[in-house]
């Protein structure tokens, strides 16, 4: 028999929940600007069952309308590698090479 996680190693996954961007230090907007959205990113989620979808990304504020598909940033991909917002000449993100 498999060595079943414990309530207890449930809630301590829940406690140490991965450090995400702020929407600010992504330039996260819900509103569509390009046709590039959260919708078609490879970094969005969508959860059925609790009717919310997620950014791997970033973590919304509480004032943040994050559930928004057609919402997008800087780094939104499709393939982990490649970043057509970050070639827009307005993009205020820096590239380190
Ligand atoms: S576009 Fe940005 S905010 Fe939207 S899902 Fe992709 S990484 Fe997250």
């Amino acid at each position: 028999m498999p060595d079943l996680a414990t309530l207890a190693d449930y809630f301590s996954i829940m406690s140490d929940r991965p450090d995400k961007f702020t929407p600010e230090q992504v330039g996260y907007s819900p509103r569509p600007k390009f046709k590039e959205v959260c919708d078609d990113c490879i970094h969005y989620f969508r959860g059925k069952v609790a009717k919310r979808n997620t950014c791997e990304i970033m973590r919304p504020t509480s004032d943040t309308e994050s559930d928004a598909t057609q919402g997008w940033c800087w780094y939104w991909n499709a393939d982990y590698k490649t970043f057509p917002l970050l070639d827009k000449p307005e993009c205020p993100i820096e590239k380190e090479t």
